[in-house]
């Protein structure tokens, strides 16, 4: 299995010094990724530097370096609790939102993208939420493709591509089979050991630039892989809440222990 690396949270406010660290390593491999770039970022914790003033000309820069750009939502602000299609969160700016609304917000973002000179039919949702007015209302405003789902290659449902991301990734990295599949990368957060695991990644498996997922045909997809697919996120949202909850048990019973010592 191939990989294809997108990175999420772009904005001009981001960990810059993150960015370009990981950067700095696909550049190493001459290895272009998607760009997830909020049009009109509000979400204050992705407000980490000083915002770059050359933000806008830096990306198209990027672009026309070969990294493909997406919109990544419109304010990245979490105003609902629906998983969406593909409930991997419980957080959406978009899904559970009527249909006009949705569609104004897709619409301004993309005229904010427009104004500071990117045009994109990549969409991006934040917390991978998004709901069939979500689809409906990119469509209305020009976008052909979703970064979601799970799969081997791009497939086509409801007149949308979807671009899948890894299930799991330590999965993928043992895959025997054929295709692209991407990593979905934060680099806002990163830590020292995510770098290294990064590193080791690019050294050894084949990563590609995410161009080479766009140049894939689309398979067509049936209802039965959407439920499939719908399955594993729920499964993959409970199984994180199960792990999340009994460390914090794991963690309170530590404390008890060494307050009764
Ligand atoms: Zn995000």
């Amino acid at each position: 299995m191939k990989i294809a690396i997108r990175l999420d949270d772009i904005t001009p406010d981001m960990n810059w010094s993150n960015f370009e660290r990981f950067k700095s390593l696909l550049d190493k491999y001459n290895i272009k990724a998607l760009l997830g770039i909020v049009p009109e970022n509000r979400d204050p914790k992705l407000m980490i530097n000083l915002p770059k003033r050359d933000f806008w000309e830096y990306i198209k820069d990027l672009e026309k370096d070969g990294w493909t750009l997406a919109m990544h939502g419109y304010h990245h602000e979490y105003t609902t609790h629906d998983g969406g299609l593909l409930p991997l969160n419980r957080n959406s700016e978009f899904a559970g939102l009527p249909f006009d609304k949705q569609d104004r917000m897709i619409r301004s973002g993309k005229i904010l993208l427009e104004k500071n000179g990117i045009t994109t039919d990549i969409f991006m949702a934040p917390s991978h939420s998004y709901d069939m007015n979500t689809i409906k209302a990119l469509k209305k405003n020009g976008f052909t493709g979703i970064t979601d789902g799970f799969g081997n290659g791009p497939y086509m449902w409801e007149d949308m591509v979807f671009y899948p991301i890894s299930f799991k990734k330590s999965q993928t990295l043992k895959s025997k089979e054929d295709g692209i599949v991407t990593f979905v990368v934060h680099t806002n957060t990163m830590t020292d050991r995510d770098f290294e695991a990064y590193e080791k990644i690019l050294a050894t498996k084949e990563i590609v630039s995410y161009s080479e997922m766009l140049k894939l045909k689309p398979v067509k997809a049936t209802e039965t892989d959407r439920f499939k697919e719908k399955l594993m996120a729920t499964t993959k949202f409970h199984l994180r809440e199960t792990l999340r909850i009994s460390s914090n048990i794991k963690r309170y019973i530590k404390k008890r222990v060494l307050k009764n010592h």
